[in-house]
């Protein structure tokens, strides 16, 4: 069981160092530290981010929607508000409890910001009434999804929703008109490289709503994330660390197993399926002539 646990922050917007090509961001922001997903390639265990109990509880800044407001109302230029990279928004019982993503996005839509999440979880949906209105703006959803095979999802990322919860919120959200897409990172070498996966995910997103799917070929490991990973690996899959050692020693990028020709079976299905491998950017211009009309 996880301990919350309350803390206050100096400040809550970072700005996002530009052009940010992956997911379009200006500003991002955690209102968590800590996540209960607890997915097994995480890479916040990094010793950069001090994170130190990673597996037993999550920081709650009490006060970020008192920031999330004095800093919004500051900002000159409307820039797409990220949230997710170093927990997920949708993190359960920390959510559920204080629910300081439902808050901050209800401030980003009274503000008339454009919102991009990036989660692995259905309680997204919680959220939809101001998702929709945040909308007149511009909203993006991405679901993380990297297999679509809810049992070897469960040991990847064991604390998560299954691949199929996150499907069926897409859908959901794409019906409700709601940009929303797939994030294919990371595809973990010897465990998610095959072109049977990459297809069936490409399949399942185009089924489910989706317009896009970014993609990374490959993992990133170091210290302690690197020691976590393999010690999982020693119990999840017997043998393989030893393959991870061989093929990569102390490198940083892990790239997957054939990774062009995975890439160019990607963009292939993608067009077959009318989905493009980049997430469409905020231009305030657009959203200027869309809120005209209302
Ligand atoms: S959802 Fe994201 S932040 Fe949370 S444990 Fe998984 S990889 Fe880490």
């Amino acid at each position: 069981m996880f301990a919350l646990k309350e803390i206050e922050a100096k400040t809550l917007l970072a700005h996002v160092r530009q052009p940010d090509t992956w997911f379009g961001l200006k500003y991002n922001m955690n209102l968590y530290r800590g996540c209960e997903h607890q997915c097994i390639y995480c890479d916040s265990r990094s010793e950069c981010y001090q994170i130190e109990d990673f597996g037993g509880e999550v920081l709650v800044k009490v006060n970020a929607i008192d920031l999330l407001r004095r800093e919004l109302a500051r900002k000159r230029v409307k820039g797409m508000i990220g949230t997710g990279a170093m927990n997920d928004p949708y993190t359960p019982r920390a959510e559920r409890r204080y629910n300081l993503t439902g808050q901050a996005l209800e401030v980003i839509a009274q503000l008339r910001f454009p919102v991009h999440i990036l989660t692995k979880s259905d309680l997204v949906l919680k959220d939809l009434d101001t998702l929709r209105e945040i909308n007149r703006v511009h909203a993006v959803v991405s679901f993380t999804i990297t297999t679509t095979d809810d049992a070897l999802a469960r040991k990847l990322e064991p604390g998560a929703p299954s691949p199929s919860a996150r499907l069926r919120a897409m859908q959901t959200l794409a019906a409700n008109g709601i940009h929303t897409g797939v994030t294919l990172m990371p595809v973990l070498p010897f465990i998610e490289d095959s072109a049977e996966n990459i297809t069936a995910i490409v399949k399942s997103a185009a089924a489910h709503g989706a317009s896009y799917i970014i993609p990374a070929f490959g993992v990133t490991l170091r210290d302690r994330q690197r020691a976590y990973y393999y010690d999982r690996l020693d119990k999840l899959f017997p043998g393989l660390r030893q393959e991870y050692e061989a093929r990569f020693g102390e490198q940083y990028h892990c790239p997957a197993n054939d990774a062009d020709a995975l890439r160019d079976l990607l963009d292939a299905r993608c067009r077959e399926h009318g989905l493009v491998t980049e997430v469409s950017h905020y231009a305030p211009e657009s959203a200027a002539r869309q809120l005209s009309l209302f």
